[in-house]
């Protein structure tokens, strides 16, 4: 019962910071406003409420709204935010990410896979200003000469057994000061024999050793099996 209302109170806390809960189909969808109306990225439901046309998040094919149901406190990306995003791939994730920075944001989307990159560049950074494709190896941050000035955010989702530590590279080479970094753990990319919750765990100390805050660490099962993320301040 705490927990639901707890669950309840960040759910409206991250109404104001660009998401709305949707009821359909008998469940309530995190959603974002579509910032290119009419389109859809990857096959999201369309919904019209209230004079706005949504996107509903989907928790299955986007880690960050599983992090959103399973009661991620605080929201980073907020209107105007400057994210850092390795691991683009296609576009999903990166598309809701573009819908709440809105025109006054920027996603730098770094995808080193050609096939997905077109993808991405086709369906998404082609109608979306605020989405720069950064066709790169995420273990280069001094390649991507489309980046420029610090970020507030990065956001790392490219399930390598080194992933903590290409994350905090681009880090110390693009997030301000006291800045957000969201790491996806894929648990079985680190170690396929160790417990999924031991690897999250080690991978979480090793931030704090170079200087990150830990805020919070949240399972994403059932959405992502053996995927965990972890969310920290930058301190230095
Ligand atoms: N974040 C995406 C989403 O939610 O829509 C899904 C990301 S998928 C799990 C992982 C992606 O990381 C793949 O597209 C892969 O090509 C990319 N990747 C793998 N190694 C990378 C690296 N060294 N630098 C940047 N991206 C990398």
């Amino acid at each position: 019962m705490a927990a639901a209302r707890r669950r309840e109170r960040t759910e409206s806390a991250l109404e104001s910071d660009g998401i709305k809960w949707i009821f359909a189909g008998g469940e309530k969808h995190a959603a974002t406003v579509n910032l290119v109306p009419g389109d859809s990225v990857y096959g999201e439901k369309l919904v019209k409420q209230g004079g706005e046309e949504y996107r509903l998040w989907d928790p299955f094919r986007s880690k960050l709204a599983g992090a959103l149901k399973k009661g991620l406190r605080n929201l980073p990306i907020k209107n105007g935010t400057k994210v850092l995003y390795l691991g683009a791939s296609t576009g999903t994730t990166v598309s809701h990410v573009s819908d709440i920075v809105g025109n006054s944001g920027i996603v730098f989307a770094v995808e080193p896979a050609t096939r997905v990159a077109r993808e991405l560049i086709e369906n998404v950074a082609s109608k979306r200003k605020n989405v720069v494709p950064v066709l790169e190896d995420a273990r280069r941050p001094n390649s991507y000469f489309s980046v420029f000035g610090k970020v507030d955010v990065v956001y790392c989702d490219i399930a390598q057994p080194d992933q903590t530590e290409i994350a905090i590279a681009n880090c110390n080479a693009y997030l301000k000061p006291g800045g957000v970094m969201l790491l996806v753990v894929k648990t079985r990319s680190i170690d396929v024999l160790m417990d999924p919750k031991a690897v999250v765990v080690q991978e979480a100390k090793k931030l704090e050793k170079a200087g990150f805050a830990i805020d919070q660490v949240l399972n994403l099962e059932p959405f992502d099996k053996d995927h965990g993320m972890i969310y920290c301040f930058f301190r230095s």
